[in-house]
This record gives structure tokens, sequence and C-alpha cells, in this order.
């Protein structure tokens, strides 16, 4: 089973992600993740990402899917893409290398959060430094102000959560990442789940979608 999560940032595709990659044995697939861990590497990748990264703009479309195919290439698990693809020319380059593969998306999950609480649940977003576990100091504060629960490292404001970047996102989403809904829409394997609720209940109600699939 291949499935992409779609929705703003902020929408919690990360925190569903997570979840439902142990639930259904699916191997997370997070193209900012990866990013984020080439930036820390300081590798050659990492250096040519890191702009777009901290200015909140989207990695040209041919390096993304260069990147993919490379770490999936020997994958042989199921996918579930969290932040991929984010612009119609990446779907088309997924359908080609999926076509070529014989492999195919069977859903497509739309986390679907008024934009406005997405910027706000982005400014109150902290993430761990160790392991990157997300809290929200609002809503999902942990133990200890600004330690990780889960590895004691520290929590850390991302780059790309500071407020005049959050903004910049909000914007490329608009423009560049929404049109993926009416590409899904007309593929069929489309679902809407309200990303409003807490993430218990969002994750059990994208859990009763991929049932069966
Ligand atoms: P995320 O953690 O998914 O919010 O991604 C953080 C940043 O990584 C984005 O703001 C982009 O700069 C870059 N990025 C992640 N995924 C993609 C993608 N599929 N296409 C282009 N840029 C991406």
């Amino acid at each position: 089973m291949n499935v992409i999560l779609l929705g703003y940032p902020g929408s919690g595709k990360g925190t569903q992600a997570k979840v439902l990659a142990k639930q259904f044995g699916l191997f997370h697939v997070s193209t900012g993740d990866i990013f984020r861990e080439e930036l820390a590497k300081k590798t050659p990748l990492g250096r040519e990402v890191a702009g777009y990264l901290s200015a909140g703009r989207l990695v040209p479309d041919k390096l993304v899917l260069e990147v993919l195919k490379n770490r999936l290439g020997t994958e042989t698990r199921g996918l579930l893409f969290d932040g991929f693809p984010r612009t119609v020319e990446q779907a088309e380059g997924l359908d080609a290398w999926f076509d070529s593969r014989g492999m195919a998306v069977d859903a497509v999950i739309f986390i679907n959060v008024p934009e406005a609480e997405v910027a706000k649940r982005l400014g109150d977003r902290r993430t761990c430094s160790g392991c990157g576990r997300i809290y929200n100091v609002g809503t999902q504060p942990p133990a200890k102000a600004d330690v990780c629960d889960a590895c004691g490292k520290p929590l850390v404001t991302r780059e790309d959560d500071k407020p005049g970047v959050i903004i910049r996102r909000l914007q490329v989403y608009r423009d560049q990442t929404e049109p993926l809904l009416a590409y899904y829409r007309a593929a069929g394997n489309f679902y809407e789940a309200n990303g409003g609720l807490d993430p218990e209940s969002v994750a059990a109600s994208i859990a009763g979608m991929l049932k069966g699939k």
C-alpha cells in the first residue's frame, strides 16, 4: 500500500505519518526530514537545498525527484509520503516512476485544517533537536519546558517556523501545492480527514480510510 498525506505545513502530516507508519508497517518518507538531515550533515545536497529551506521556498522538482528515487530505489515496504508531492510536476513524476516499477498510489489523504489554525500551530511548534519529536507550546507542551520528553534533548524552533517564513510557506502552499487537490480528486482514491480534531481522533479516522486497502 502506498499512501500520500496532503495538507498545509502544520496540518499534522508528520505527526500522523509517524503513527500510521507504525500501525500499517509503512516506510515514512518525509522529504522535509531528508533535506534537514542532509543540511545537518553539511553534505553537498544539504548545502544545495539550504537556501530554499530557510526561505520557505520549494526545492526544485527535478532535484526532489532525483533524491527520492535514490533513497527509495531499494525499499520494498509500502510508502507513506509526508510533504511530497508538493507540486503537480512532482505528482506527475511520481506517477511516471511508479508506473515504470508497476506500483500505484493507493490512497491520498488530505488533512484539512483552516489556514488561520495552521499559522498558529506553526508559530507554536517546537521540534526536538535530537529525535525530531514535535510539540506545541500551547496544546502539547513537554513535561519540562524546552526539553524533549522522549530523549531529553533541547527543543528548538525550526528556522522556517519563524513568523516571516511561515507567511511565505503558506503562500507557497496555496500557489503550488493546493492545485494537487484537484489533481488527486480527479485520479480517485482521494479522502479528506478533519485535521482540526485532536491527533488521536485524526489518526483513527485516517486508519479507517486505509483499512482494507
Ligand atoms: P516540511 O518539513 O515538509 O515542511 O519541509 C520543509 C522544507 O523542505 C519546505 O519548506 C521546502 O523548502 C523543502 N521541501 C520539503 N519537501 C519538499 C518537496 N516535496 N518539494 C520541494 N521542497 C520541499
